[in-house]
């Protein structure tokens, strides 16, 4: 007899004794059935036409839109993140939807001439044309529940495969409530969710045709590498250490407001949240206190409520995990965790932080930075390349000369010119370098390479004319 698995449960951040879903999971078995099944119904998709696929896809951002308030309401619940900030998601979830509906129209190839001369009877032609894959698995984080199914999907949609998404267990209402929103546009079996672990990710990475993963590094690198094996196109988007830079000539109170909500937007729950902020020369002392002055005055508490900047963390394991990061640290702000039904804890800022320690190695995913100095540019910029990630840094500055410097010489997918390192437009390329990022980049027209191949078509006269 084989034991019953445990239920995947979710629970509110904000108050965890509110279950938000209790749903029996998948398992590895049931993965690879919905994986099947899509397969089968992926032709039928494909040959609707890039009319059909096109007016599904409009259809899904009309009905994101529609039911926006709601679907907000849901991460706050599920996830903890804040109305504003949820409100946010789910507008740039409607987006990459209509975004995406314009792409079945989008020229799928080119024509070139022949290498040689033409044969006897008259030149033939050379194609290209991008395929679908068929069935695109995809396994999301729960920071982004929405969107970044939604930016995964939407492309692979448009190309014309179908879809399987295995979307994390923090995150399994909002995924199955976009599922009844998606579902009822497409034909049955298009688009799939299989709720579960790691277990049923791994699962769906062993039997669909391309698998574009999201969430942290070691488990992305299993996930790649499991491709790897079946010669399948992966990518993986993963952790990242970001830092900021704020040169003495910046606008240290502007740049203060940026690296706070960088810092502790959504309690630091982003893989491009600040983690890193380097004052160079003359900037550290005032940037010191203007930051830990701006990560005092973040607004913590609940999520439901619109002023909030910063809510609770995902679990009371991420809240022990941030805690120990902090310890023993000098911190000019924050080091408290909250007591209360809530996972909360205090935006914190954290000083002479030795070199191998690891608030300045791992990812720790929490509303907390380390202050760092640097003599110059040169010496920032080895200070940010030299960690194990690549995803994003920001550059605060108004010397023209120093931003494109920067640009030049800094090692992440993303470089930020007096922005927050958070936030990212919907339609551009995204992603990362080092251990960040693996494979093609996401979002915009990237992605729609990403979830297709070329295939070269050669025709020659049947004919002697
Ligand atoms: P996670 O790695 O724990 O889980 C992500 C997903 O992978 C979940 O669906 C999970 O069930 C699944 N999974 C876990 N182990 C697996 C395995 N061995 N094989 C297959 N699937 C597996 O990450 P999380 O806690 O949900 O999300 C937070 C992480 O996501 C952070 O590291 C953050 O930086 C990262 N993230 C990265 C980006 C980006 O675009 N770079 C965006 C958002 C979040």
């Amino acid at each position: 007899m084989t034991a019953t698995p445990p239920p995947v449960v979710s629970r509110n951040p904000a108050d965890p004794t509110d279950v938000v879903a209790r749903v029996r999971p998948a398992g590895a078995f049931g993965a690879a059935d919905a994986v099947e099944r899509a397969r089968t119904a992926q032709t039928g998709w494909l040959r609707g036409g890039a009319a059909a696929r096109s007016e599904a896809l409009a259809a899904i951002a009309a009905a994101v839109e529609s039911a926006a308030d709601e679907l907000a309401a849901l991460a706050v619940r599920e996830v903890g993140k804040p109305l504003t900030e949820a409100r946010a998601e789910v507008a740039r979830t409607a987006a990459i939807w209509r975004y995406y509906a314009q792409a079945p129209y989008e020229p799928v190839g080119a024509v070139h001439e022949t290498a040689g001369p033409a044969g006897s009877g008259g030149s033939g032609l050379l194609l290209t044309r991008r395929r679908p894959h068929g069935v695109a698995g995809l396994i999301t984080p729960w920071n982004f529940p929405f969107a970044i199914p939604s930016w995964k999907a939407a492309p692979a949609l448009a190309a014309g495969n179908a879809v399987v998404l295995k979307p994390a267990p923090e995150a399994t209402a909002c995924a199955q409530r976009l599922a009844e929103i998606v579902q009822r546009e497409l034909p049955e079996r298009v688009f799939t969710v299989v709720p579960g672990g790691a277990a049923e990710g791994a699962a769906v990475a062993s039997a669909a045709d391309a698998v574009s993963f999201t969430g942290s590094t070691g488990a992305g690198q299993a996930v790649a590498a499991a491709a790897a094996a079946r010669g399948i196109p992966a990518q993986a988007e993963m952790g990242g250490l970001n830092a900021a830079i704020v040169l003495p000539d910046a606008d240290i109170e502007r740049a203060a407001a940026h690296l706070a909500a960088a810092i502790a937007g959504y309690a630091g729950q982003k893989c491009t949240a600040t983690s890193r902020v380097i004052a160079v020369g003359a900037a550290a002392d005032p940037l010191r206190e203007a930051l830990a002055e701006a990560l005092r005055s973040i607004t913590v508490g609940d999520p439901a409520d619109p002023a909030t900047v910063c809510g609770p963390l995902i679990s009371e394991r991420a809240r022990e995990h941030v805690g120990d990061a902090w310890a023993g640290l000098a911190l000019p702000a924050g080091g408290t965790v909250h007591d209360g039904p809530g996972w909360y804890v205090a935006p914190t800022l954290a000083e002479k932080v030795p070199a191998d320690h690891r608030l300045l190695r791992e990812e720790v995913f929490g509303p907390l930075a380390a202050l760092l100095t640097a003599d110059d540019l040169a010496e920032a910029v080895r200070v940010t390349n030299a960690v194990p990630y690549g995803l994003v840094t920001s550059v605060h500055t108004t010397d023209l000369d120093a931003a494109l410097g920067a640009l030049d010489e800094l090692d992440t997918g993303m470089i930020r010119i007096n922005a927050p390192s958070t936030g990212v437009d919907f339609h551009l390329p995204f992603g990362g370098t080092k251990d960040s990022s693996h494979g093609p980049r996401e979002q915009g027209r990237a992605a729609l390479e990403f979830y297709t191949s070329s295939r070269t078509y050669t025709l020659s006269p049947g004919k002697t004319m």
